[in-house]
């Protein structure tokens, strides 16, 4: 109904999971998905919906991608993967200004598109309308330069990704609200400057807060950095902290923490690289400004499910160009290693808990 609270007063909040086609194995596998569900009930708590079963939410997803998942993911056709969206909203038609006696909890399960195709929204969402098989994404997630529709010139594949480094103006979340939620109240205000930034020939918007300029977020994603750290001289995996609660904590970046702490942190690692200290901790661009003129900064990736992991290979911070090192061509070398561990769990080329089978 036009009346509808959540057309109103913003009582709407949304999920973003993949379900994934193993050619490997041939099986339908999701990413973690109690983490998903785990989250949605606590947006659901800051934004006046009601709370739920978890499990009933997972099992709802399982059997709508069991139902459907066959169907767009023909076995034949080797890896691939569809977007899954489930969204919860404030139902009852009536304009008081109340909290809602009545929520409608839904998923939507679709193709995503190639992320060089137009009509990819800001926030790195897919549209609805499937595009050929032809033109699916095979879930190296690159990021591309659309707006309305109208394919911008894109930077060429293989130079990471462009960040703009957000305007004193223009902020993503505050202490006390509602960023670490996934609300829709939280992407509607950013899309103007997403839009901006893409014009200009950027891929996202680097969101910073507060007077230290601190680093949250890029785009839809959370952040992550690798540099030599000034004082312990050790290599550093960095990302924003929960404790503000100004950022989303998203699964990916759980998983890559996660990873690196098993894989990275110790002498003798899997990758064969030099051991990283992981460290959740407020970090500035200009911390960031600074690993770079010293020769500090080894890489930055950003991480979550619609990107995945995305090498960044710029980012502009008052007209200043920070040149991020892209090691291995196209990715550093610890986003290139946990991306590759992440999908062999994704496409079920590894057993592990993270991958469960539909
Ligand atoms: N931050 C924001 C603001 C997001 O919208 C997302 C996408 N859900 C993420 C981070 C990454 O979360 P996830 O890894 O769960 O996709």
């Amino acid at each position: 109904m036009p009346t509808a609270n959540c057309l109103h007063y913003a009582t709407q909040c949304f999920e973003g999971m993949k379900l994934y086609r193993s050619g490997a194995d041939g099986r339908l596998r999701l990413f973690r998905p109690a983490r998903n569900a785990a989250r949605m009930r606590m947006s659901c708590s800051r934004i006046a919906l009601p709370d739920f079963e978890p499990d009933a939410l997972e099992a709802l997803i399982k059997k709508l991608c069991a139902v459907d998942g066959g169907r767009w993911l023909p076995k034949e056709r080797g890896d691939g993967f569809l977007y899954i969206r489930p969204a919860m909203i404030g139902s009852d038609p009536a304009l008081g200004v109340n909290k809602p006696k009545e929520a409608l909890l839904y998923v939507i399960l679709c193709v995503f598109p190639a992320l060089d195709v137009p009509g990819v929204l800001a926030t790195g969402a897919p549209q609805a309308a499937a595009p050929p098989p032809s033109q699916q994404a095979n879930g190296e997630g690159n990021a591309s330069l659309t707006a309305n529709g109208v394919a911008l010139p894109m930077r060429p594949r293989g130079r990471g990704m462009r960040l703009l480094a957000s305007p004193e103006s223009e902020i993503r979340a505050w202490p006390g609200g509602f960023g670490f939620a996934k609300l829709g109240a939280n992407y509607g205000p950013t899309l103007e400057a997403t839009g901006a930034a893409r014009v200009s020939g950027y891929d996202q918007v680097l969101w910073l807060f507060g007077d230290a300029a601190e680093v949250t977020e890029a785009g839809a994603a959370n952040f992550f950095v690798v540099w030599r750290g000034k004082e312990s001289g050790r290599l550093e995996l960095v990302t924003a902290p929960l404790d503000s609660r100004i950022i989303l904590e998203g699964v990916t970046r759980a998983s890559v923490l996660d990873l690196a702490r098993e894989r990275l942190t110790v002498k003798e690692n899997v990758a064969g690289l030099e051991p990283v200290d992981v460290v959740e901790r407020t970090l500035t661009i200009h911390e960031i400004l600074d690993a770079y003129t010293e020769g500090r900064l080894i890489e930055a990736f950003a991480a979550g499910t619609a990107f995945f992991i995305a090498p960044v290979g710029e980012i502009h911070f008052r007209g200043t160009d920070i040149e991020v090192p892209l090691a291995e061509g196209n990715s550093g070398s610890y986003a290139k290693n946990i991306k590759d561990w992440l999908k062999d769990i994704m496409w079920g080329r590894v057993e592990h808990e993270w991958g469960v089978v539909v």
